[in-house]
């Protein structure tokens, strides 16, 4: 297995390559920018994009499926419910100030409980509204690990005051779908270190105090 986390773009936005060594198959989960450093990596280790998935259409994460997609005809997946995000791009651009990506309509919907990816690393697709209304998290179930967008942080949740945030509904997606998971499960949050559910569980400030 192939498993390479960098951060892309001003934000710092997690991109993931997932790949199968041995079928020469890849995703790549959040290509928010730097699309020529995630295109260069694909290219080096042989691989061929299969999918594009998208945790939520925040500019940080979407920027540069368009543009991988283009470069790879991989297609590009992304819940649905984060359509409206989509059509905010300019004043998503706006307001972290750089330019305004050119997205497009997905070629399909990550609906919660669809079984997404590789033959062999296969998640599925956990529906966590909150930070945006069509946020997902991706379960690997048989790798342990869980690809949390940006619903949950080391130390920290996403946060709720953008269009379409609701801080009672990230909390109880957390609590009814991140927090059932087994403690060792790894997780690779939307920005920022690496954490787990048991040590989030036990120490995560906004998690702890209720
Ligand atoms: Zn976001």
């Amino acid at each position: 297995m192939i498993l390479e986390t960098f951060p892309v773009g001003p934000l710092q936005c997690n991109c993931t390559i997932l790949g199968d060594e041995q079928a020469r198959e890849a995703i790549v989960i959040d290509p928010g920018d730097d699309v020529s450093r995630i295109h260069k990596r694909l290219m080096e280790q042989g691989l061929t994009l299969k999918q594009i998935l998208v945790t939520h259409a925040h500019i940080d994460h979407i920027g540069g499926a368009l543009k991988l997609k283009r470069l790879t005809g991989a297609p590009i997946y992304l819940n649905e419910n984060d359509l409206p995000q989509l059509e905010m791009m300019a004043a998503q651009a706006a307001w972290i100030g750089v330019g305004t990506p050119e997205t497009a309509p997905p070629d399909g919907s990550l609906v919660d409980g669809q079984t997404v990816g590789l033959e062999h690393y296969s998640a599925k697709v956990l529906h966590t509204p909150g930070h945006t209304q069509g946020s997902i998290c991706l379960h690997f179930v048989l790798l342990n690990l869980l690809i949390a967008g940006d619903t949950l942080f080391a130390g920290s949740i996403g946060r709720t005051d953008l269009p379409g945030g609701d801080y009672g509904q990230i909390m109880d997606s957390i609590q009814s779908r991140l927090l059932i998971l087994p403690d060792e499960t790894t997780v690779i949050p939307g920005h920022g270190p690496q954490t787990s559910i048991g040590r989030e569980r036990q120490s995560n400030p906004f998690l702890t105090e209720m």
